[in-house]
């Protein structure tokens, strides 16, 4: 059982790597963050467009390994849509799923798909490939949140 759900969570892995959603520049994004995760030589541009308090539109650029744009694809498609807190929501179960040691059921089946990336786990040099874009998207929402307090 444990084996096939890795070959699954692998497939997944390939496919958002190879063919990755929301790639490319974002026309009308009102937040743009940059991070780069020096460990692999992962970069990523991620392109916001909040509007009424919700992720209006995303899109990414980057260039890395396959884990690192794999989560970037699936983090996209995940928050697309999503109100601000609901996508802080879903980076704090991600993250803590990334960078705690034990993951309960419950959990992934909180974060639906999301959880492929749990995977990364077996791999501790990785996990910094696989949170890169979900900081990308703590960042550019706080930044939001600062300049809501300013205006
Ligand atoms: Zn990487």
């Amino acid at each position: 059982m444990r084996e096939s759900l890795a070959g699954l969570y692998q497939e997944m892995i390939i496919d958002h790597a190879h063919n990755p959603r929301n790639f490319g520049e974002l026309t009308g994004a009102n937040r743009t963050v940059h991070v780069v995760n020096p460990l692999c030589g992962d970069q990523l541009t991620l392109y916001l467009n909040l509007t009424d308090g919700a992720v209006a539109d995303i899109a990414f650029l980057g260039s890395g390994c396959a884990i690192s744009q794999a989560s970037s694809s699936l983090m996209t498609a995940a928050v697309k849509g999503l109100p601000h807190g609901e996508a802080l929501t879903l980076f704090g179960r991600v993250h803590s799923m990334l960078t705690t040691e034990t993951v309960d059921e419950a959990a992934l089946v909180e974060v639906g798909k999301l959880a492929v990336l749990s995977g990364v786990w077996e791999y501790p040099a990785r996990v910094k490939c696989a949170t890169l874009a979900w900081q990308a998207l703590r960042n550019a929402l706080e930044d939001g949140d600062r300049r809501g307090e300013k205006e």
